[in-house]
Protein backbone atom coordinates (compact mmCIF):
# COMPACT_ATOMS: atom_id res chain seq x y z
CA UNK A 1 0.00 0.00 0.00
CA UNK A 2 3.13 2.47 0.43
CA UNK A 3 4.07 3.13 -2.74
CA UNK A 4 6.43 6.07 -3.64
CA UNK A 5 4.50 8.17 -6.19
CA UNK A 6 5.65 8.22 -9.74
CA UNK A 7 7.00 12.23 -10.56
CA UNK A 8 5.06 11.49 -13.97
CA UNK A 9 1.65 11.19 -11.93
CA UNK A 10 -1.08 13.17 -13.86
CA UNK A 11 0.55 11.77 -17.55
CA UNK A 12 -0.92 8.34 -16.09
CA UNK A 13 -4.09 9.64 -17.75
CA UNK A 14 -2.35 9.29 -20.91
CA UNK A 15 -2.23 5.67 -20.91
CA UNK A 16 -4.42 3.68 -22.66
CA UNK A 17 -5.53 1.45 -20.34
CA UNK A 18 -6.11 3.82 -17.46
CA UNK A 19 -8.11 5.31 -19.42
CA UNK A 20 -10.24 2.85 -20.93
CA UNK A 21 -10.62 0.54 -17.61
CA UNK A 22 -11.19 4.25 -15.36
CA UNK A 23 -13.46 6.72 -17.99
CA UNK A 24 -16.47 7.49 -15.15
CA UNK A 25 -13.84 7.91 -12.44
CA UNK A 26 -12.15 10.48 -14.41
CA UNK A 27 -15.32 12.07 -15.77
CA UNK A 28 -16.24 12.40 -11.99
CA UNK A 29 -12.65 14.23 -11.58
CA UNK A 30 -13.16 16.88 -14.80
CA UNK A 31 -17.19 17.29 -13.29
CA UNK A 32 -18.84 15.83 -16.69
CA UNK A 33 -20.33 13.51 -14.40
CA UNK A 34 -22.14 12.52 -11.09
CA UNK A 35 -20.36 10.51 -8.06
CA UNK A 36 -22.76 7.46 -7.73
CA UNK A 37 -24.38 8.40 -4.15
CA UNK A 38 -25.12 12.03 -5.51
CA UNK A 39 -27.49 9.90 -7.66
CA UNK A 40 -28.93 7.66 -5.28
CA UNK A 41 -29.96 10.74 -3.07
CA UNK A 42 -32.36 11.51 -5.94
CA UNK A 43 -34.14 8.11 -6.68
CA UNK A 44 -37.22 7.76 -4.92
CA UNK A 45 -37.44 4.29 -2.52
CA UNK A 46 -41.36 4.79 -2.42
CA UNK A 47 -41.50 2.78 0.71
CA UNK A 48 -41.77 3.65 4.34
CA UNK A 49 -38.64 1.89 5.36
CA UNK A 50 -38.51 2.05 8.83
CA UNK A 51 -41.56 -0.03 9.31
CA UNK A 52 -41.24 -2.38 6.78
CA UNK A 53 -39.81 -6.08 7.11
CA UNK A 54 -36.71 -6.60 5.73
CA UNK A 55 -37.72 -9.09 2.68
CA UNK A 56 -39.93 -6.01 1.37
CA UNK A 57 -36.89 -3.74 1.53
CA UNK A 58 -34.24 -6.19 -0.33
CA UNK A 59 -37.33 -6.40 -2.87
CA UNK A 60 -37.68 -2.99 -3.79
CA UNK A 61 -33.73 -2.01 -3.27
CA UNK A 62 -33.18 -5.37 -6.35
CA UNK A 63 -36.18 -3.41 -8.21
CA UNK A 64 -34.80 -0.20 -8.41
CA UNK A 65 -30.99 -1.65 -8.97
CA UNK A 66 -32.39 -3.20 -11.89
CA UNK A 67 -33.88 0.24 -12.85
CA UNK A 68 -30.47 1.75 -12.32
CA UNK A 69 -29.30 -0.49 -14.68
CA UNK A 70 -31.09 0.20 -17.71
CA UNK A 71 -28.74 3.44 -18.96
CA UNK A 72 -31.69 5.63 -19.98
CA UNK A 73 -33.63 5.97 -16.26
CA UNK A 74 -29.77 6.47 -14.80
CA UNK A 75 -29.26 9.10 -16.99
CA UNK A 76 -32.61 11.05 -16.50
CA UNK A 77 -32.15 10.59 -13.05
CA UNK A 78 -28.61 12.10 -12.65
CA UNK A 79 -30.04 14.99 -15.01
CA UNK A 80 -32.76 15.76 -12.32
CA UNK A 81 -32.17 18.25 -10.18
CA UNK A 82 -35.75 17.90 -8.04
CA UNK A 83 -35.17 16.83 -4.41
CA UNK A 84 -37.71 14.32 -3.72
CA UNK A 85 -39.64 14.14 -0.53
CA UNK A 86 -39.26 11.28 1.13
CA UNK A 87 -37.06 8.46 1.43
CA UNK A 88 -34.62 7.36 -1.25
CA UNK A 89 -32.23 4.48 -2.71
CA UNK A 90 -28.99 5.96 -0.29
CA UNK A 91 -31.94 5.56 2.27
CA UNK A 92 -32.76 1.98 1.57
CA UNK A 93 -29.48 1.17 1.84
CA UNK A 94 -28.54 2.39 4.88
CA UNK A 95 -31.62 1.04 6.89
CA UNK A 96 -30.62 -2.73 4.90
CA UNK A 97 -27.11 -1.88 6.45
CA UNK A 98 -28.56 -1.06 9.92
CA UNK A 99 -31.06 -4.05 9.75
CA UNK A 100 -27.23 -6.31 8.89
CA UNK A 101 -25.45 -4.85 12.00
CA UNK A 102 -28.65 -6.19 14.34
CA UNK A 103 -27.47 -9.84 13.38
CA UNK A 104 -23.88 -8.62 11.71
CA UNK A 105 -23.28 -10.42 8.72
CA UNK A 106 -21.18 -7.86 7.08
CA UNK A 107 -18.49 -9.66 6.29
CA UNK A 108 -18.47 -12.97 5.28
CA UNK A 109 -17.38 -13.78 9.12
CA UNK A 110 -20.90 -13.77 9.88
CA UNK A 111 -20.61 -13.29 13.59
CA UNK A 112 -24.43 -12.36 14.03
CA UNK A 113 -24.10 -10.30 16.89
CA UNK A 114 -25.87 -7.19 17.44
CA UNK A 115 -23.59 -4.30 16.69
CA UNK A 116 -26.41 -1.72 17.16
CA UNK A 117 -26.56 -2.90 21.40
CA UNK A 118 -22.85 -2.83 21.83
CA UNK A 119 -22.22 -6.44 20.67
CA UNK A 120 -18.46 -7.40 19.58
CA UNK A 121 -17.79 -10.15 17.18
CA UNK A 122 -14.47 -11.16 15.35
CA UNK A 123 -13.63 -7.76 14.48
CA UNK A 124 -14.26 -5.85 17.60
CA UNK A 125 -15.69 -3.36 16.22
CA UNK A 126 -18.73 -1.04 17.83
CA UNK A 127 -21.54 0.40 15.87
CA UNK A 128 -19.45 3.15 14.24
CA UNK A 129 -15.72 2.30 15.45
CA UNK A 130 -12.43 4.33 15.08
CA UNK A 131 -10.55 5.82 12.83
CA UNK A 132 -6.80 6.04 12.81
CA UNK A 133 -6.03 9.28 10.44
CA UNK A 134 -7.19 11.23 7.64
CA UNK A 135 -5.02 12.74 5.38
CA UNK A 136 -4.26 13.40 1.65
CA UNK A 137 -2.22 10.21 0.71
CA UNK A 138 0.55 10.57 -1.81
CA UNK A 139 1.42 7.04 -2.25
CA UNK A 140 -1.21 5.55 -3.78
CA UNK A 141 -1.86 4.25 -7.04
CA UNK A 142 -0.83 7.33 -9.53
CA UNK A 143 -4.80 7.95 -11.08
CA UNK A 144 -5.70 8.33 -7.81
CA UNK A 145 -3.44 10.75 -5.84
CA UNK A 146 -3.92 13.18 -4.14
CA UNK A 147 -6.60 10.78 -2.51
CA UNK A 148 -8.67 11.94 0.86
CA UNK A 149 -7.34 8.79 2.64
CA UNK A 150 -9.70 7.89 5.78
CA UNK A 151 -8.01 4.86 7.63
CA UNK A 152 -9.98 3.19 10.28
CA UNK A 153 -8.98 0.95 12.94
CA UNK A 154 -9.12 -2.95 13.18
CA UNK A 155 -9.63 -5.75 10.02
CA UNK A 156 -12.29 -8.52 9.49
CA UNK A 157 -8.65 -10.07 8.64
CA UNK A 158 -5.63 -11.56 10.69
CA UNK A 159 -2.77 -11.25 8.67
CA UNK A 160 0.55 -12.81 10.19
CA UNK A 161 2.45 -10.51 8.04
CA UNK A 162 0.05 -7.51 8.78
CA UNK A 163 2.51 -4.28 8.53
CA UNK A 164 -0.52 -2.20 9.96
CA UNK A 165 -0.48 -4.36 12.58
CA UNK A 166 -0.13 -1.69 15.32
CA UNK A 167 -3.96 -0.40 13.79
CA UNK A 168 -5.40 -3.33 12.52
CA UNK A 169 -5.50 -5.21 15.98
CA UNK A 170 -6.63 -2.42 17.76
CA UNK A 171 -10.10 -1.31 17.15
CA UNK A 172 -10.20 0.79 20.34
CA UNK A 173 -7.35 2.62 19.38
CA UNK A 174 -7.87 6.42 17.62
CA UNK A 175 -10.74 8.77 17.23
CA UNK A 176 -14.20 7.64 17.92
CA UNK A 177 -16.22 8.11 14.87
CA UNK A 178 -20.10 8.78 13.69
CA UNK A 179 -22.00 9.47 10.44
CA UNK A 180 -21.89 13.11 10.84
CA UNK A 181 -18.51 13.56 11.74
CA UNK A 182 -17.31 11.35 8.45
CA UNK A 183 -19.12 12.91 6.31
CA UNK A 184 -17.22 16.22 7.63
CA UNK A 185 -14.24 15.07 6.73
CA UNK A 186 -15.25 13.77 3.67
CA UNK A 187 -16.81 17.10 2.76
CA UNK A 188 -13.42 18.72 4.11
CA UNK A 189 -11.03 16.46 2.33
CA UNK A 190 -13.09 17.19 -1.22
CA UNK A 191 -13.71 20.55 -0.55
CA UNK A 192 -10.54 22.09 1.07
CA UNK A 193 -8.08 19.59 0.51
CA UNK A 194 -9.32 18.77 -3.59
CA UNK A 195 -8.67 15.20 -2.93
CA UNK A 196 -9.49 13.11 -6.29
CA UNK A 197 -11.28 10.69 -3.99
CA UNK A 198 -12.60 9.50 -0.63
CA UNK A 199 -10.69 6.41 -0.09
CA UNK A 200 -12.05 4.22 2.83
CA UNK A 201 -8.88 2.18 3.53
CA UNK A 202 -10.52 -1.22 5.64
CA UNK A 203 -14.05 0.14 5.64
CA UNK A 204 -15.69 -3.47 5.53
CA UNK A 205 -16.88 -3.51 9.53
CA UNK A 206 -17.62 -0.01 9.16
CA UNK A 207 -20.07 0.19 5.76
CA UNK A 208 -23.20 0.89 7.86
CA UNK A 209 -21.24 4.39 8.66
CA UNK A 210 -19.71 5.14 5.76
CA UNK A 211 -22.57 4.76 3.64
CA UNK A 212 -24.69 6.34 6.44
CA UNK A 213 -22.32 9.46 6.38
CA UNK A 214 -23.03 9.73 2.25
CA UNK A 215 -26.78 11.24 3.45
CA UNK A 216 -24.67 14.05 4.73
CA UNK A 217 -21.68 14.35 2.00
CA UNK A 218 -22.09 16.83 -0.61
CA UNK A 219 -19.31 16.72 -3.11
CA UNK A 220 -18.97 15.41 -6.38
CA UNK A 221 -15.91 13.20 -5.48
CA UNK A 222 -15.79 9.39 -6.35
CA UNK A 223 -16.39 7.13 -3.57
CA UNK A 224 -13.53 4.68 -3.34
CA UNK A 225 -13.65 1.23 -1.74
CA UNK A 226 -10.16 -0.25 -0.30
CA UNK A 227 -10.46 -3.54 1.28
CA UNK A 228 -9.68 -6.76 1.66
CA UNK A 229 -13.09 -7.04 -0.34
CA UNK A 230 -14.16 -10.49 2.58
CA UNK A 231 -17.94 -9.03 2.23
CA UNK A 232 -20.77 -10.74 2.54
CA UNK A 233 -23.30 -11.42 -0.36
CA UNK A 234 -25.74 -8.61 1.13
CA UNK A 235 -23.08 -6.15 1.48
CA UNK A 236 -22.13 -6.71 -1.94
CA UNK A 237 -25.48 -6.11 -3.12
CA UNK A 238 -25.76 -2.83 -1.04
CA UNK A 239 -21.94 -1.21 -2.20
CA UNK A 240 -21.78 -3.07 -5.67
CA UNK A 241 -23.64 -0.07 -7.81
CA UNK A 242 -22.94 2.40 -5.10
CA UNK A 243 -19.85 3.42 -5.37
CA UNK A 244 -17.32 4.81 -8.16
CA UNK A 245 -14.47 2.92 -8.02
CA UNK A 246 -12.70 0.17 -6.19
CA UNK A 247 -9.37 -0.74 -5.30
CA UNK A 248 -9.60 -4.66 -3.55
CA UNK A 249 -6.60 -6.64 -2.23
CA UNK A 250 -6.19 -10.48 -4.01
CA UNK A 251 -3.80 -11.78 -2.31
CA UNK A 252 -4.01 -15.89 -2.02
CA UNK A 253 -4.77 -18.38 -5.41
CA UNK A 254 -6.05 -21.19 -2.71
CA UNK A 255 -7.96 -21.50 0.29
CA UNK A 256 -5.23 -23.25 1.99
CA UNK A 257 -2.85 -19.96 2.22
CA UNK A 258 -5.67 -17.42 2.81
CA UNK A 259 -6.41 -19.61 6.07
CA UNK A 260 -3.06 -20.29 7.18
CA UNK A 261 -1.66 -16.74 6.61
CA UNK A 262 -5.09 -14.15 7.18
CA UNK A 263 -7.26 -16.96 9.34
CA UNK A 264 -10.03 -16.39 6.20
CA UNK A 265 -11.73 -19.35 5.38
CA UNK A 266 -13.43 -20.14 1.77
CA UNK A 267 -11.14 -17.15 0.09
CA UNK A 268 -11.18 -18.32 -3.44
CA UNK A 269 -14.67 -18.78 -4.18
CA UNK A 270 -15.80 -15.59 -2.41
CA UNK A 271 -12.66 -13.50 -3.68
CA UNK A 272 -14.04 -14.90 -7.08
CA UNK A 273 -17.47 -14.22 -6.73
CA UNK A 274 -16.93 -10.43 -4.76
CA UNK A 275 -14.95 -9.25 -7.33
CA UNK A 276 -16.69 -10.69 -10.58
CA UNK A 277 -20.02 -8.78 -8.92
CA UNK A 278 -18.06 -5.61 -8.94
CA UNK A 279 -16.68 -5.94 -12.20
CA UNK A 280 -20.08 -6.62 -13.43
CA UNK A 281 -21.69 -3.59 -11.78
CA UNK A 282 -18.63 -1.15 -13.01
CA UNK A 283 -15.79 -2.46 -13.72
CA UNK A 284 -13.60 0.19 -12.45
CA UNK A 285 -11.25 -1.21 -10.37
CA UNK A 286 -7.46 -1.59 -9.61
CA UNK A 287 -6.81 -4.83 -8.03
CA UNK A 288 -3.70 -4.91 -5.74
CA UNK A 289 -1.73 -8.25 -5.72
CA UNK A 290 1.01 -8.53 -2.98
CA UNK A 291 3.81 -10.93 -4.49
CA UNK A 292 4.26 -13.26 -1.16
CA UNK A 293 7.37 -14.89 -1.44
CA UNK A 294 7.23 -18.70 -2.23
CA UNK A 295 3.86 -18.12 -3.01
CA UNK A 296 4.31 -17.16 -7.25
CA UNK A 297 3.37 -20.52 -8.38
CA UNK A 298 0.22 -20.80 -5.66
CA UNK A 299 -0.92 -18.04 -5.63
CA UNK A 300 -0.14 -15.26 -7.87
CA UNK A 301 -0.48 -17.12 -11.31
CA UNK A 302 -3.62 -18.67 -10.60
CA UNK A 303 -4.85 -15.13 -9.27
CA UNK A 304 -3.53 -13.88 -12.78
CA UNK A 305 -5.16 -16.62 -14.36
CA UNK A 306 -8.24 -16.22 -13.00
CA UNK A 307 -8.29 -12.35 -14.06
CA UNK A 308 -7.63 -12.95 -17.48
CA UNK A 309 -10.15 -15.23 -18.37
CA UNK A 310 -12.73 -13.82 -16.15
CA UNK A 311 -12.75 -10.06 -15.58
CA UNK A 312 -9.88 -8.90 -18.08
CA UNK A 313 -10.79 -5.34 -18.28
CA UNK A 314 -9.30 -4.36 -15.01
CA UNK A 315 -5.87 -2.95 -14.01
CA UNK A 316 -3.57 -5.05 -11.89
CA UNK A 317 -1.44 -3.48 -9.53
CA UNK A 318 1.74 -5.77 -8.93
CA UNK A 319 2.76 -5.09 -5.88
CA UNK A 320 6.62 -5.88 -4.30
CA UNK A 321 6.73 -4.40 -1.15
CA UNK A 322 5.93 -7.50 1.00
CA UNK A 323 8.16 -7.39 4.19
CA UNK A 324 7.80 -9.49 7.32
CA UNK A 325 6.34 -7.84 9.87
CA UNK A 326 4.28 -8.58 13.05
CA UNK A 327 3.54 -12.63 13.71
CA UNK A 328 6.00 -13.71 10.74
CA UNK A 329 9.14 -11.74 13.17
CA UNK A 330 7.59 -13.27 16.30
CA UNK A 331 6.71 -16.58 15.92
CA UNK A 332 9.37 -17.36 12.72
CA UNK A 333 8.92 -21.35 12.63
CA UNK A 334 5.83 -21.23 12.27
CA UNK A 335 5.90 -19.00 9.00
CA UNK A 336 9.88 -19.01 8.10
CA UNK A 337 8.96 -19.59 4.93
CA UNK A 338 7.41 -16.36 4.49
CA UNK A 339 10.24 -14.47 6.34
CA UNK A 340 12.07 -12.70 3.89
CA UNK A 341 11.34 -10.34 0.82
CA UNK A 342 10.25 -11.54 -2.55
CA UNK A 343 13.40 -11.88 -4.56
CA UNK A 344 13.38 -10.23 -8.12
CA UNK A 345 13.14 -13.29 -10.05
CA UNK A 346 9.87 -13.98 -8.07
CA UNK A 347 9.15 -10.68 -9.40
CA UNK A 348 10.43 -11.09 -12.41
CA UNK A 349 8.11 -14.23 -12.82
CA UNK A 350 4.77 -12.72 -11.96
CA UNK A 351 5.20 -10.08 -14.36
CA UNK A 352 6.24 -11.79 -16.96
CA UNK A 353 3.43 -14.23 -16.51
CA UNK A 354 0.70 -11.51 -16.31
CA UNK A 355 2.15 -9.45 -19.31
CA UNK A 356 1.96 -12.96 -21.14
CA UNK A 357 -1.62 -13.44 -20.00
CA UNK A 358 -2.65 -9.57 -21.71
CA UNK A 359 -2.83 -8.33 -18.15
CA UNK A 360 -2.72 -4.16 -18.00
CA UNK A 361 -0.61 -4.04 -14.98
CA UNK A 362 2.05 -2.00 -15.84
CA UNK A 363 0.41 1.58 -15.55
CA UNK A 364 -0.20 1.29 -12.09
CA UNK A 365 2.37 -1.21 -10.37
S1 LIG B 1 -17.97 -7.05 10.38
FE1 LIG B 1 -17.52 -9.22 10.09
S2 LIG B 1 -16.09 -9.70 11.77
FE2 LIG B 1 -17.09 -7.79 12.33
S3 LIG B 1 -18.87 -8.41 13.59
FE3 LIG B 1 -19.57 -8.19 11.46
S4 LIG B 1 -19.46 -10.23 10.58
FE4 LIG B 1 -18.17 -10.21 12.45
Amino acid sequence: MWRVIRPDAHSVWDHPDVKKILSRYKDILENRETARYLIFKKIPANIEIKNEPIDLLWNKHDLIGENINDKRFFEEIKDNDVHIGGNSYLDLKIELLKRIMTSCHLCERKCHVNRLRGEKGYCKIGEFGNIYSVHLHYGEEAPLVPSGTIFFTGCTFSCCFCQNYDISTKPQDGEQINPQKLSALANTLARDERAKNINYVSPLAHTYGIVYSMKMQKMNVAQLWNSNHYCSLDTMKIISDLFDIWLPDFKYGNDECAFKYSNAPNYWSLMTRNHKIIYDASGEIIIRHLVMPGHVECCSKPILEWISKNIPYVLVNIMGQYRPAHLVLRKKPEYDEINRRPTSQEMKAVTNYASDLGILWQAVS
